[in-house]
């Protein structure tokens, strides 16, 4: 039986992580969950919102599935996030948008993937206080980390037979970093003759992406584009409750959805489970379980078609009736 690490978070957390463990456990794929707590609750009695034991299980068990953490604001904790990619050095940020059925948007056919780098550029960290009216960041950009991204986006696509790999960047302005990551990409490309190159603004796709986003395949950014983007992205397939993501490295990787922990509906019985079970169904492919993954998926699918759905996406179930809706359509 595989051990998989899961984080149940803060927030809406513990009841969207509830619902997908009990959709797995109904598909009969064995899974041992090593329960790992972290985020705002577990401060008070471990001095920090993530402990070492949970960076340790990951390491031991290599997959984690997480639901969100909350990292308080203002009380000098860094973000358990940026943290947990930062020790595990997960790198690739990679977060597939498209269509799910009957869940209603501007655009049909959506199918895209942004593939965001995940430890520098603006994630760094480094700020300096100049003066009472003056704050600088520190944009850092590096060679080895730019093209580290643009081969795992490259790859990504000759393994899943995607098309075209874009790279992103405001190199116009931003000469020197984001010209690195070009550069970047233009090296790591040369190798990839038969996949399609495609270089373009981060504004300009912005704009683009708003008027017909089946024009892109694969996005590749720095790690603040791609943060934005692709909440820009998650608006195009129905919005954050059905937006998923996973967090790659060499060593470990940690799927998680990517929407926070939504406080104002905590407790509620609404949150919308899609996003972390989508991220777990791919976690699922990751480890090699793909008949257990399709038959979760097809049992996703089939609920939404049949018109069941939380309210976010225009539905009236609670995560309890979307849950058991899913497990009664499991083949
Ligand atoms: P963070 O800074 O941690 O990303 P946030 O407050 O910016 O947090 P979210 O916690 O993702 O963003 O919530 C944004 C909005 O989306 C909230 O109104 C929340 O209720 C809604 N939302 C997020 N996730 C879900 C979900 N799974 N189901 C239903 N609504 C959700």
């Amino acid at each position: 039986m595989r051990t998989i690490t899961l984080i149940n978070g803060d927030g809406i957390g513990p009841e969207i992580s509830d619902s997908v463990v009990k959709i797995i456990k109904a598909s009969g794929a064995e899974i041992n969950w090593d329960i790992q707590t972290a985020g705002a609750d577990v401060i008070e009695k471990e001095g920090t919102p993530l402990p070492q034991r949970v960076l340790d299980s990951i390491k031991k068990n290599k997959i984690a599935l997480k639901a969100p953490v909350t990292t308080p604001i203002g009380r000098g904790f860094r973000s358990v996030n940026v943290q947990l990619r930062k020790e595990l050095d997960l790198y690739a940020n990679l977060r597939p948008c498209k269509n799910l059925p009957n869940i209603k948007t501007r655009f049909e056919n959506v199918d895209l993937i942004i593939v965001r780098e995940n430890t520098e550029d603006l994630y760094a960290g480094i700020e300096e206080q100049i003066d009472e009216n003056t704050a600088h960041s520190i944009k850092v950009i590096t060679r080895q980390a730019s093209e580290r991204i643009c081969r795992f986006a490259f790859e990504y696509a000759l393994k899943n037979g995607r098309e075209e790999v874009c790279a992103v960047t405001k190199a116009n302005i931003m000469k020197l970093s984001d010209g690195l990551f070009l550069e970047s990409y233009r090296n790591v490309a040369k190798y990839y003759p038969h996949i399609k190159q495609r270089e373009i603004l981060v504004d300009n796709l912005c704009m683009q992406l708003v008027q017909d986003p089946t024009k892109f395949d694969i996005l590749v950014l720095p790690n603040l584009y791609g943060d934005i983007v692709s909440d820009l992205t998650a608006g195009l397939i129905g919005g954050l409750g059905v937006a998923q993501g996973a967090n790659i490295g060499h060593d470990c990787a940690v799927f998680e959805p990517v929407h926070g922990s939504a406080p104002d509906i905590k407790g509620q019985n609404k949150a919308n489970p899609t996003a972390l079970l989508l991220s777990a169904i791919e976690m699922l492919k990751y480890i090699g379980e793909n008949t257990y993954a399709q038959n979760i998926e097809h049992a996703l699918f089939k609920t939404l078609a049949n018109g069941n759905k939380t309210a976010d996406i225009g539905g009236t179930l609670s995560t309890t009736e979307f849950t058991e809706e899913i497990i009664k359509n499991l083949g």
